[in-house]
């Protein structure tokens, strides 16, 4: 061997596993435990002191789950990785490392559903207040941030898709204020975007998604971008100030560049306990040997599909940054040169009926409430997952009564044309 460094398809295959030491299994063993044994009393106070690393009890870590935390590690370019068991649980547990009651996040409007409750109301429990921004325009939150502000959230490509967010003139504003940039990667996934090339601090995942990509095992991901100094910054006393439950130590000294990854498990994990299944992680270890396989094939099926809408009578926008018309192209080009992803939204003619009728007439589109898998995935949000809402309320979330979200997946890009034209003459 050389001392080349291995590329992305070799990482998202070979990163963090070799052949097991005891068996010789090729593929990541599950190792379906709760607990494991300890050499001696000696060995067990090292692990429980963090004086040691190793297995202990597998809320707080499991081998399986470790060989998925260093592949998504290393392909996302950062330090170190946390396994968990969603990826609303990845958000939680690194809010959970930085703030305290009475701080404040600054987050673009343009997340997934999820986050925005999870933000707006089960953060409320905790003092934690989310001050909202607009990701078109860096500028606004730059203007929403103060001396409570602890960090920045922003997906990179923002769900339900069509919106692509500038990561760098973010992770400008963020260094400027000495803050974190947390970007969700989730709807990129590392093939098309690397938010620690463009300055972000800590990435999320729900590995439900892309990652896993296969629609069968939610699952989530922490990565520490390993570039902000904690050491010494009171404003983050969790990592900054000794820990009575680990004798006194200080994460941010002890643990430098991998402090904050280190501190949403032996504090977040440990404490709040949304570990991920062993089953689970030897699933997203699977779907993510074929990742740079399935994301250029994703986004090469979107493009053509956004492409035959776009000339469609019945449809009257479509919004999908790969397409040249598209205002997010530019932002496309620099940012996920090799494709803008698999969900985009379009706005048909025909309004709400038209929209629910669709759904109905689809065979090949599966109808249902999530984003990423192998089999292309569509949903009329109006008449679902925004249904409580008012009709103007629907319209600013992008959610009018017109609009149809997808998720292309890897069938016959031809097929999935086909099933739509004959879905749009029924509808
Ligand atoms: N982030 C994004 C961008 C998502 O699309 C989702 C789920 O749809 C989540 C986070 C939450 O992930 P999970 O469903 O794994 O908890």
């Amino acid at each position: 061997m050389t001392d080349r460094l291995p590329g992305f398809n070799t990482l998202a295959i070979h990163a963090g596993a070799a052949p097991d030491a005891a068996t010789g299994a090729r593929a990541t063993p599950i190792y379906q435990t709760t607990s494991f044994v300890f050499d001696d009393v000696d060995h067990a106070a090292s692990l429980f002191g963090l004086q040691a690393f190793g297995n202990i009890y597998s809320r707080i870590g499991n081998p399986t789950c470790a060989v998925l935390e260093e592949r998504v590690a290393a392909l996302e370019g950062g330090t170190a990785a946390l396994a968990v068991a969603s990826g609303h649980a990845a958000e939680f547990l690194a809010f959970h490392a930085l703030m305290q009651p009475g701080d404040e996040f600054v987050a673009a409007t343009r997340l997934y559903g999820g986050s925005i409750n999870q933000f707006n109301h089960s953060y409320k429990n905790f003092g934690w207040t989310v001050r909202w921004a607009d990701s078109d325009d860096p500028s606004t939150f730059e203007a929403a941030i103060n001396e409570r502000t602890k960090a920045i959230f922003v997906e990179s490509i923002a769900n339900p898709g069509g919106v692509i967010v500038d990561i760098a003139a973010l992770a400008e504003i963020a260094k400027r204020h000495r803050i974190p940039l947390i970007v969700d990667n989730t709807m990129a996934s590392p093939y098309l975007i690397r938010p620690f090339e463009h300055g972000a601090d800590i990435v999320v995942h729900s590995a439900t998604k892309f990652l896993g990509g296969h629609g069968n095992s939610i699952g989530g991901l922490i990565v520490d971008g390993g570039s902000f100094n904690w050491a010494g910054d009171d404003r983050y006393p969790m990592l900054s100030k000794p820990r009575p439950e680990y004798g006194g130590m200080v994460l941010g000294e002890t643990f430098g560049n991998f402090a904050f990854a280190i501190a949403c498990r032996v504090l977040g994990l440990r404490d709040l306990g949304p570990a991920l299944s062993p089953f689970n992680a030897f699933m997203l270890l699977t779907g993510i040997e074929t990742l740079p396989l399935r994301m250029q094939r994703h986004s090469d099926n979107a493009l053509a599909v956004a492409e035959h809408l776009q000339a469609h009578d019945a449809i009257s926008w479509v919004s999908y940054p790969g397409l040249r018309s598209d205002r997010y192209h530019n932002l496309a080009s620099r940012y996920c040169p090799k494709g803008a992803g698999a969900v985009f939204t379009f706005g048909l003619k025909g309004g709400y009926d038209a929209g629910v009728r669709l759904v109905s007439n689809l065979k090949l589109f599966s109808h249902l409430a999530n984003i990423g898998d192998t089999r292309s995935l569509v949903i009329h949000p109006a008449s679902t997952t925004h249904r409580q809402l008012t009709d103007e309320q629907r319209t600013i979330a992008g959610a009018g009564p017109e609009v149809v979200r997808i998720s292309v997946g890897l069938e016959d890009k031809e097929d999935l044309i086909d099933d739509l034209d004959q879905a749009l003459a029924a509808a």
